[in-house]
């Protein structure tokens, strides 16, 4: 059986530098095909999709919110030609109802385990409308992903150089942040991959890797353990924050460390501590941004870029708040009636869809827009990208020749 995975074009934020990023949810997915199937893979963001393509069976991976148009315009336009469509990802987890209006199946929740049974249910021609998991899956079970589906030379380079490989070392979240819907996606509980599966994935990347969990910070015992084998792969690696303190930051440093991605929210002087912390150990920082939360003037939206442009973030990423299902945000903006578009194709975070409680949402979508003038006026995101992915690169020969390599 033939088996075509397909990962939907999805809107990027307008003033971001353009590169894409290799996905990884559905190479995830692709490797719960058991092998004897022939598995390939289409990323709509670096290649189009031939819908004439032969295929038994058709994977869409809907892992945004704003992806969901064009998966479910896929979708429909593989059906007028007979194939056999499943829908599945994350925002097909948010909302499988809307989904299923589209597809043959749907796969609710983690695919492993799912995937497996709906193509054995699919050959012998017994094919369900819903294939959901209650619960979550325990990590360790879990196949590598089929990075060998990707072709990173030909699609996931920027002006030659190879894009980062993403990669997660585990699952679930114990915090619930108000605009944030990973701890209900994939539970309250942050679930780790063994350190020995962690490592064969790492062997399996590039040179530069992006650990995609969006909190690793809540298990020291096992940021520990993660960063003493990352130490020993020579890697460069990105990811949201660790542990603070100088003990954890020097051994992630060490460990290959080099950039950090960090929410910013508040204007004081312990972010600006965060920051230094940072650039001592020789760790670049994209701060992340979120406009529009209630408390949120155009006072306080002017003083937080100021704010901004004055710590000396290396990269800045400015969104609007996005009220995507299942979030806390999303009950709150829903019970008080303050959702005022419902166009997928418009949560992209960079565009205003609900009524913020200080200000007018025309005004919150030209603030945003300022924000990102006001910080890149001088130098383009391209730039300051490139001139970080030098600095790395320069150092990634250091390790890789190890001490007194020269370099
Ligand atoms: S934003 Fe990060 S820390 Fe907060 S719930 Fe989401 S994953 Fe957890």
């Amino acid at each position: 059986m033939k088996v075509r995975f397909i990962f939907p074009m999805w809107p990027k934020i307008p003033q971001q530098t353009p590169f894409t990023l290799p996905p990884l949810g559905v190479i995830q997915a692709a490797a719960c095909v058991p092998e004897e199937h022939e598995v390939t893979l289409a990323d709509e963001n670096v290649e189009p999709v031939d819908l004439g393509e032969k295929a038994d069976l058709v994977g869409i991976s809907v892992m945004l919110t704003s992806q969901a148009p064009r998966a479910y315009e896929l979708a429909e336009a593989f059906r007028a030609r007979g194939r056999t469509v499943v829908l599945g990802g994350q925002h097909v987890t948010l909302c499988p109802e809307e989904a299923l209006l589209h597809a043959d199946a749907v796969v609710v929740g983690e695919g492993e385990g799912l995937i497996e049974r709906l193509v054995l249910d699919h050959e012998a021609g017994r094919l369900r409308k819903l294939y959901r998991r209650d619960g979550h899956v325990d990590l360790s079970t879990i196949p590598l992903p089929r990075r060998d589906l990707l072709d990173k030379r030909r699609h996931y380079t920027q002006r030659g150089w190879e894009m980062v490989d993403l990669l997660q070392t585990s699952r679930g979240c114990r915090f619930n942040c108000y605009p944030c819907s990973v701890s209900w996606l994939e539970g309250g509980v942050q679930r780790m991959r063994r350190i020995e599966d962690t490592l064969a994935d790492v062997e399996r990347c590039g040179e530069r890797i992006f650990l995609v969990d969006n909190s690793l910070d809540q298990d020291l015992a096992y940021q520990r353990e993660l960063l003493g084998a990352l130490a020993g792969s020579g890697k460069r690696w990105i990811s949201h924050p660790i542990h603070p303190d100088e003990f954890m930051m020097k051994l992630a440093r060490d460990a290959g460390w080099w950039y950090v991605y960090l929410a910013i929210y508040k204007i004081n002087e312990q972010v600006r501590d965060r920051i230094r912390m940072y650039h001592d150990h020789g760790i670049a920082v994209e701060g992340t941004i979120m406009l529009g939360v209630d408390y949120h003037t155009e006072g306080f939206i002017r003083e937080l870029i100021d704010f901004l442009l004055k710590i000396e973030l290396d990269l800045a990423e400015f969104t609007v708040m996005t009220p995507f299902p299942h979030t806390r945000c999303w009950e709150q903006l829903e019970r008080e009636g303050r959702i005022i578009d419902r166009d997928w194709s418009h949560y992209n975070a960079a565009t205003v869809v609900y009524r913020p409680a200080s200000i007018a949402p025309e005004r919150l979508q030209d603030l945003y827009a300022e924000a990102w003038e006001a910080f890149y006026g001088m130098e383009s995101q391209t730039a300051r990208m490139g001139k970080l992915l030098l600095a790395t690169l320069k150092t990634s020969g250091r390790r890789r020749r190890g001490p007194g390599g020269g370099g």
